[in-house]
């Protein structure tokens, strides 16, 4: 480098250099690329391999993607897997919703997922657009979305796993909801394979 003793060394078999990173600095190139959106592990490999060189790369950020704490928190890797199991028709308006989430998408105006919120009983549909599939996003937009229109359903069903599972709660009774949450019995019902809506 100009006006320095430090030299920078370079992988140049590549269309542009890229600069070979000493090992005490790669967790810490990977940290500043990674953590800007956590994408994916192909995503954040070829986001420092355009920048960056050292070898084992590929692997050292494979590690790191599946340690990284963020993503598992918004990854669904496994889907649970519930028994099939039977349900009555709702009686009443808004007193059943069911819930999904779709995605991930083309991003759209920052958006890459959609909840899908549907009563059962006048088959109402709703979809908000979401930034990510966090727990706490899917269950904020439930509540300004649907709760605050429709009141608090006595059921909610969700074919989908780990996502919302316990986030939803968390957050429902965060927003000190819990005593609306007893007092109307809210459960979740984990349904997979309910195509009837
Ligand atoms: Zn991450």
């Amino acid at each position: 480098m100009p006006d320095s003793e430090i030299s920078l060394y370079c992988n140049v078999n590549s269309e542009s250099n890229r600069f070979y990173v000493p090992g005490e600095l790669r967790r810490k190139i990977f940290d500043n690329l990674h953590n800007i959106s956590h994408p994916g592990i192909r995503a954040t490999k070829a986001l420092i391999a355009s920048r960056y060189y050292w070898p084992n790369q590929n692997k050292d950020i494979t590690n790191w993607c599946r340690a990284c704490i963020p993503c598992q928190k918004s990854k669904v890797h496994q889907y649970t897997k519930a028994p099939v199991s039977q349900f009555l028709p709702p009686d009443a308006r808004f007193s059943h919703v069911h819930l999904d989430l779709i995605g991930p998408l083309p991003i759209s105006g920052g958006f890459r997922y959609c909840l899908t919120m549907v009563d059962r009983f006048t088959r109402w549909p709703e979809a908000v657009p979401l930034l990510d599939a966090k727990a706490e996003t899917v269950a904020i937009a439930f509540m300004f979305n649907w709760i605050s229109r429709f009141g608090l359903p006595q059921k909610v069903t969700c074919d989908q796993g780990g996502q919302f599972e316990s986030g939803l709660f968390q957050m429902l009774l965060v927003s000190s909801a819990l005593e609306l949450l007893l007092f109307t019995q809210v459960r979740m019902e984990w349904l997979n394979g309910c195509t009837d809506l």
